[in-house]
């Protein structure tokens, strides 16, 4: 047996979901495997490779799955679908690692389900290679996110613009409770099943929130404390999701679905990778503030559980959205004071940072170099980082404001926190189109770099070259 399944979502929470079977692939062919993952999840690894090709694209189903596909609604740039779901997805079940905690195995790729509406179900190679390598990188830097057990080629043609090979990923993830979970029977005035919901991710996610004297106000209180904290850390390794709807805002506090994602390279606060943002909705620095947007959708779906009230319960609400904006500024301002290899919280170390920025804008300073080489300034040796900038007269202000601040050991420190491998663009992109030609290596080499963000290996450590050019991704491929 590969999987021990212990499926609690489909005994706790009937209604959320229908069940629905992968699609076979007709020729699977293993092409990532994450052994180390495997391992985490207590399961022989070894055994599971050998048959992931078949387990882990739908071809055949591990013992113990019950596959579903879950409901969820969900605001996309802005605007309310009631009904979103599944419509390539397929979660498996759920399986308990060593230390207790409870993990979602999610096919991803897998096939049409009753969610599909005009999609066709499916995914390429290259998006789901995407996703699990960008989960790789963030989990290697400590950020909370969803991650890929495996990668398999399906052997069928997915039809984008051009036939692309067909892939299903199996995603590894707390839970899939999304804010747009909430939505979905928020919307219908199903407060039943609003309330079973929010039982069930304090059981599985918050469950000190069960004995606070209001558990729904607690438990929308710790999702802010979490997903401010997570943001915070995008923030600081200039990370853009690029598609922060609530459909994809996860009550785990996990970063989850990987599709228009991008690290950004020189920096402005504007950036923008995704095709489809025109009107930079989910720009850089917009994204704290999605945070308290998305956020509030959650609060609206919650309401009816925080007080009986309608006045009380919007009074608590607009309270705890209110904090929002200076909880996200504090986990900010720490990931940052970490970054700038500050010892110690002084009150003018958010003006440090904000200074930072503000003589890096426009500059197209590379945002993960900056920091990485501001271990050689400590001294006072501008020489490694200024001519990351066009013009570094603002750099040569700002220096000495940071080296009075600093400790003896702020270049370990410095180099502690900020990470010298990036998933750059082009990397990515290069390992993408070979994997897609059928060459796995640069793949399984940029894996390899990514998972160790803080060893410099200087064939990843530099931003795109020139021709290169502007770069451009694209969602639900
Ligand atoms: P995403 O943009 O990946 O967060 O997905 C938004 C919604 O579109 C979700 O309900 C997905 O299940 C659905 N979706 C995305 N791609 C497809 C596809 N190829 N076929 C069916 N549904 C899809
Ligand atoms: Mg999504
Ligand atoms: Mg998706």
């Amino acid at each position: 047996m590969t999987f021990r399944f212990d499926n609690s979502w489909i005994a706790a929470l009937p209604g959320t979901y229908l069940a629905a079977a992968p699609d076979p692939a007709p020729a699977p062919r293993l092409l990532a495997f994450n052994r180390r993952l495997a391992e985490g999840l207590g399961l022989d690894a070894a055994a599971l490779e050998t048959e992931a090709a078949e387990l882990l694209s739908g071809a055949r189903l591990p013992a113990g799955a019950e596959p579903i596909a879950q409901a969820y609604a969900g605001h996309q740039f802005g605007g309310f679908s009631p009904q979103l779901g599944d419509g390539r997805a397929h979660l498996l079940g759920e399986v308990v690692d060593g230390t207790g905690r409870r993990w979602d195995i999610q096919l991803k790729g897998s096939g049409r389900t009753p969610f599909s509406r005009g999609g066709d179900g499916k995914a390429a190679v290259g998006p789901m290679l995407r996703e699990y390598v960008m989960g790789e990188a963030m989990a290697a830097l400590g950020i909370p996110t969803t991650r890929a057990l495996a990668v398999v080629a399906t052997g069928a043609p997915v039809l984008r613009e051009v036939e692309l090979p067909g892939a299903v990923l199996t995603r590894v993830a707390a839970s899939h409770i999304r804010v747009g979970t909430f939505q979905f029977f928020a919307a219908r005035g199903d407060q039943a099943q609003v309330r079973k919901l929010a039982d069930y991710t304090i059981a599985r996610h918050y469950p000190d929130c069960a004995g606070a004297e209001n558990p729904y106000v607690a438990l929308f209180d710790q999702v802010i404390a979490r997903q401010a904290r997570l943001i915070a850390q995008w923030m600081g390794v200039g990370f853009i999701h690029g598609v922060m709807n609530t459909d994809n805002m996860a009550l785990s506090g996990e970063t989850i679905d990987y599709g228009p994602c991008a690290f950004m390279e020189g920096y402005a606060a504007g950036t923008v990778f995704s095709s489809i943002d025109h009107g930079g909705r989910y720009a850089y620095a917009n994204q704290p503030l999605i945070l308290g947007w998305n956020l509030a959708r959650l609060a609206e779906s919650l309401l009816g559980l925080f007080d009986a009230d309608q006045d009380r319960a919007v009074d608590m609400a607009n309270g705890l959205l209110e904090g929002i904006a200076g909880r996200y500024r504090a986990e900010w301002v720490a990931v940052m004071r970490a970054k700038l290899g500050l010892a110690g919280a002084e009150e003018g170390d958010g003006d440090l940072a904000d200074g930072l920025l503000a003589v890096m804008e426009g500059q197209g300073a590379d945002w993960t170099l900056v920091f990485r080489r501001l271990a050689g300034a400590v001294g006072g040796d501008a020489t490694g980082i200024a001519p990351l900038f066009d013009d570094p007269t603002g750099l040569r202000d700002w220096l000495p404001r940071w080296q009075a601040r600093l400790a003896p050991d702020a270049a370990s420190r410095i180099r502690a926190a900020n990470p010298a491998v990036i998933p750059r663009n082009h990397k990515v992109e290069e390992a993408l189109a070979a994997a897609t030609g059928g060459d796995m290596a640069p793949f399984d080499a940029l894996v390899a770099a990514v998972s160790e963000p803080f060893v410099e290996r200087e064939a990843y450590m530099l931003p795109a070259p020139q021709g290169f050019g502007r770069y451009v991704t694209f969602c639900g491929t």
